[in-house]
């Protein structure tokens, strides 16, 4: 038996042949059946909802992880894919210039598998050749704004973002990147000599599909080795970029100048077509110091290996096959243990969502996302937004001064629903029928000019909550009230909690880094973060490697509070309700099963390959943990399930956590 029960408006849309984002068949309608009854929810939420699910949806090959996210995922795909089957099939008789034209077109032209693979890499030998002629410094930094200006990048991160001391106007920002592993970590560390060494093959074996001799090709993969560790050791942690005054150092144009005398940002900014008044964000001042070094002091033939290896590796998806298939060998498989490349399709989708996401979108809210669900997603947001309030002005801890500026905030949290109220224009965005590399450049080219563009403009500080997320597990706009305040209405609450996390809660209501906390609460923060923080450094899913506790911090914080908020406007439904509160389904009360949707969402595997990259990457933590974290800290949870002191989702006293 199903145990969420569908409304009778929703009853009445499906007669008059309103179609949802979900049917009975689809993921987020949990059947008492699949619920593993010899695992108490007391011991672990996650076990008693997730083990048979888990048993029964073991990881696909072409996947490196598999849970209800990611079902939701392949369900939009399948959706998606439709779409630009359609777009493809009319794209020569659409309007001119029209989105479905540019969908259609860049997926057929993706899905000509003979025309990518006849061409080989000539799409790139014009960089390479570029690349070829490079004699100094000065050409290797010429060569580096002139990849910026086509939207390609290079061996540092750039781009618009709210300036942190007036985010209402947009500036430039620097940051580090340049690196092919995931984190600085890898270029040093004894336990990543395996994946230094499978890095280093794969810069051989990728030169040599150039027709670089293998000889030469090993010396070149050593000295962009040389080149990235330099690069590395400059670089701050995960951990400390979660710091925003570690994300943030304006500086004048001279300044930066002084900093990196070799480098030159004027003629930078002048390529970008971007003009700095007062200045920009140099972000992390000593990688960019580094750099400029670098430039004086590492041979131009080293800077050309570094180049030719990152222009190959980075066009690989889109030339032929032996480019794709070295590309996957490593970035798919020796990194992160997937077993097969997934299909052409799916590839070649995620390139023209990656390349024209907003308008894909557009198109598949036309298809998928009736009026009714944005009308009851709004309720729910109302919900939880009230909820959360309520919360912030009964804290016990925080005082009436910083609950003050804490309010403040939440007014200014005001999500849109399902899609932005005005789309994107993509005038100006040429795509090509039959010529997929071309395609992909162009498409990048614009989004690039499109975020630059935005420097020295308002911000739009707007969070969306996409169509794609609204369908189940976390949300049915036909479905009852527990399955959608513990699906998307913890989603929604974990959203607003991000604006009170350890780095938002650094940031005023105007979007400013800005302390607006007496020197007491924020003591007081910190300790119930750190405790916070324990509990997740406690947790270990792979032998000897626990989760990063200060990395996931602020993704735990959202969490815990994002259910305690969305518990708590689910009280404010049913009292909207009164029907259905108390009212069981299938031995399951409404509040029980608003834990069981919670749970349910962070239901999966991944495999362990995948798993030790994201612990070093992934600011989430793994789903297992999100599943049972927050519950274990909430004594409604425990009476909701009737759990006494000493089970395990029963936190004791002393280490429970509330925060928001
Ligand atoms: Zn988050």
């Amino acid at each position: 038996m199903k145990i969420f029960r569908i409304k009778p408006l929703a009853l009445a849309l499906a007669l008059a042949g309103v179609t949802g984002a979900a049917n009975a068949e689809s993921v987020g309608w949990i059947q008492s059946s699949e619920l593993d009854t010899g695992i108490s929810a007391c011991a672990d939420l996650n076990g008693f909802v997730n083990a048979k699910w888990v048993a029964a949806n073991p990881i696909p090959s072409d996947r490196t992880r598999w849970g209800a996210f990611d079902q939701l995922s392949e369900k939009s795909l399948d959706a998606q894919h439709e779409i630009v089957e359609a777009a493809a099939k009319n794209a020569d008789a659409a309007k001119a210039g029209s989105n479905e034209q540019k969908i259609g077109w860049m997926y057929h032209s993706g899905m000509d598998e003979a025309a990518v693979d006849k061409a080989g890499f000539d799409p790139i030998k014009p960089d390479l050749a570029r690349i070829a002629a490079l004699k100094s410094d000065k050409d290797v930094v010429a060569h580096l704004r002139a990849s910026f200006a086509d939207g390609r990048g290079g061996v540092f991160r750039f781009g618009s973002r709210a300036d942190y001391n007036d985010a209402k106007t947009q500036i430039a920002s620097a940051g580090q990147g340049g690196l092919g592993l995931p984190t600085p970590d890898y270029y040093s560390k004894p336990e990543y000599a395996e994946q230094r060494k499978a890095y280093e093959d794969h810069i051989v074996k990728t030169l040599t599909l150039t027709g670089v001799g293998a000889d030469a090709a090993r010396k070149q993969a050593d000295a962009v080795m040389k080149l990235e560790t330099r690069l590395a050791g400059a670089s701050l942690s995960r951990v400390e970029l979660r710091d925003p005054k570690n994300q943030y150092h304006f500086v004048s144009v001279a300044e930066a100048d002084q900093v990196m005398p070799h480098f030159g940002w004027q003629p930078f900014f002048a390529a970008q077509h971007v003009t700095v008044e007062k200045g920009f964000s140099l972000s992390q001042p000593k990688f960019f110091a580094e750099l400029d070094k670098m430039f004086a002091d590492v041979p131009v033939a080293d800077w050309q290996a570094y180049l030719r290896f990152h222009t190959v590796d980075g066009a690989s998806p889109f030339l032929s096959k032996p480019f794709q298939e070295e590309h996957f060998a490593f970035h798919g498989q020796a990194l992160n243990g997937q077993k097969e490349q997934s299909a052409r399709w799916k590839r070649v989708l995620e390139a023209v969502d990656g390349g024209m996401g907003m308008a894909l979108g557009e198109l598949y809210v036309a298809q998928n996302f009736p009026p009714q669900a944005k009308a009851r997603a709004k309720v729910l947001v109302d919900d939880v937004r009230n909820a959360l309030r309520a919360r912030i002005e009964k804290l016990d801890w925080m005082s009436a001064e910083t609950k003050k500026k804490a309010l403040a905030k939440w007014d200014t949290f005001l999500p849109k629903i399902g899609y932005p109220d005005k789309w994107r224009d993509w005038a100006g965005l040429a795509i090509k029928p039959d010529n997929y590399f071309a395609n992909v450049r162009a498409a990048r080219k614009f989004d690039y000019e499109y975020d630059v563009a935005k420097v020295g403009k308002p911000t739009d500080h707007t969070i969306n909550f996409p169509a794609a997320i609204l369908q189940a597990p976390f949300f049915d706009f036909k479905a009852d009230d527990a399955l959608n305040y513990g699906g998307i209405g913890a989603v929604i609450g974990h959203e607003a909690t991000h604006g009170y996390d350890d780095q938002g809660s650094k940031f005023d209501q105007d979007g400013n880094n800005n302390n607006w906390w007496t020197d007491e609460d924020r003591a007081k923060f910190e300790a119930r973060t750190q405790k916070l923080t324990d509990q997740f450094d406690a947790y270990e899913p792979l032998p000897g490697k626990h989760v990063n506790g200060k990395l996931t911090l602020g993704e735990n914080t959202a969490d815990l509070g994002g259910l305690n908020a969305a518990y708590d406007a689910l009280q404010l439904a049913l009292k909207k309700n009164p029907q259905e509160a108390g009212a069981k389904i299938d031995g399951y009360t409404e509040e029980q099963r608003f834990f069981i949707a919670f749970a349910r969402v962070w239901s999966g595997s991944i495999l362990p390959k995948a798993q030790e990259v994201r612990l070093n990457t992934d600011p989430h933590a793994p789903a297992q943990y999100r599943a049972i974290a927050a519950p274990s800290n909430m004594p409604v949870f425990a009476r909701t399930f009737g759990c006494k002191a000493g089970d395990a989702m029963v936190r004791e006293d002393d280490l429970r956590v509330t925060i928001w």
